[in-house]
């Protein structure tokens, strides 16, 4: 479960934050999951949760997921589409040379801290 490590990943991002902006408790993280990253959402938000309690600046910090479109370029009709995934053919032309172009990461947005 590749979930637990970006979880860790994340709680690390927090701290480092934490100490570069001198804070101490991070109260929401808001993390962007594109609907084409491999990213599982309710895994990621169960780590989370199993894994802030071992960081001071996490444990009290609530996950809000917030999920991001998937984005290609179809090269058949030359025309940006959304696509839900991956192996989707183009909603427009039914074609099958889609580049993709965005939605496909996992990031963190935004943090409220104290
Ligand atoms: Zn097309």
């Amino acid at each position: 479960m590749h979930e637990m490590s970006l979880t860790e990943g994340i709680i690390r991002v927090l701290e480092e934050q934490a100490e570069a902006q001198g804070f101490t408790k991070v109260k929401t993280v808001w993390v962007e999951i594109g609907d084409l990253s491999t990213v599982d959402a309710d895994a990621l938000s169960f780590c989370f949760e199993a894994v802030r309690n071992g960081s001071p600046v996490a444990a009290e910090a609530r996950m809000e997921i917030i999920r991001l479109s998937g984005q290609a370029w179809c090269m058949d009709c030359s025309k940006p589409v959304t696509v839900k995934q991956r192996i989707d053919s183009c909603p427009l032309c039914g074609g099958e040379s889609l580049q993709v172009t965005g939605g496909d990461e996992m990031r963190i947005k935004e943090l409220e801290v104290e």
